[in-house]
């Protein structure tokens, strides 16, 4: 989001100079700069001992695809807090450890993407309201219920980091 009035006091903002970024929208009343800014989460491919990867429906996608936990990076967090937090919450599940797995911008949306996989004891959910559904599908099956994704895109390519890093990939 690039802003045109001030956040703080809501005046028009004007342009000040800000060393290599060049010109950056600026308040003269507030005297703060307001660079351009978007929302950070996180994307977290969960897999257990089975190499199975814990799919579920989420509320933003199509009835028929299923996706890994995805969720907002809050404030005062870390992006590997956020991938923990929000698989608990959203599974009940705890990982066990997190391993990063790169960043995505996804520009429809104004959102960077943190990809992560991260590892669980395969037991059942405990789902949030928020999943109706989830199931623990085996690693190379897992594409066929994904919402389509190609390369560059943060599924894409954290699942097939997934895959390649437990020489599944064919
Ligand atoms: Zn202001």
């Amino acid at each position: 989001m690039r802003y045109k009035y001030c956040p703080n006091c809501g005046s028009k903002l004007s342009e000040i100079q800000s060393g290599d970024d060049g010109m950056v929208p600026y308040c003269v009343h507030c005297g703060k700069r307001w660079f351009d800014s978007f929302h950070s989460c996180v994307v977290v491919l969960t897999y257990n001992e089975f190499n199975e990867i814990a799919l579920s429906k989420q509320w933003y996608l199509p009835e028929q695809y299923m996706s890994v936990t995805t969720g907002y990076i809050v404030p005062g967090e870390s992006a590997e807090e956020a991938a923990k937090r929000e698989v608990r919450e959203e599974l009940g599940l705890t990982l066990e450890n997190v391993a990063y797995a790169g960043t995505f911008w996804l520009e429809e949306c104004d959102q960077l993407l943190h990809g992560f996989i991260g590892y669980s004891t395969k037991r059942p959910f405990a789902l949030s309201g928020e999943i109706s559904f989830a199931e623990w599908v085996p690693a190379k099956q897992a594409d066929e219920k994904f919402f389509p994704d190609k390369p560059g895109g943060a599924l894409y390519e954290v699942y097939h980091k997934f895959l390649k890093d437990r020489g599944l990939e064919s």
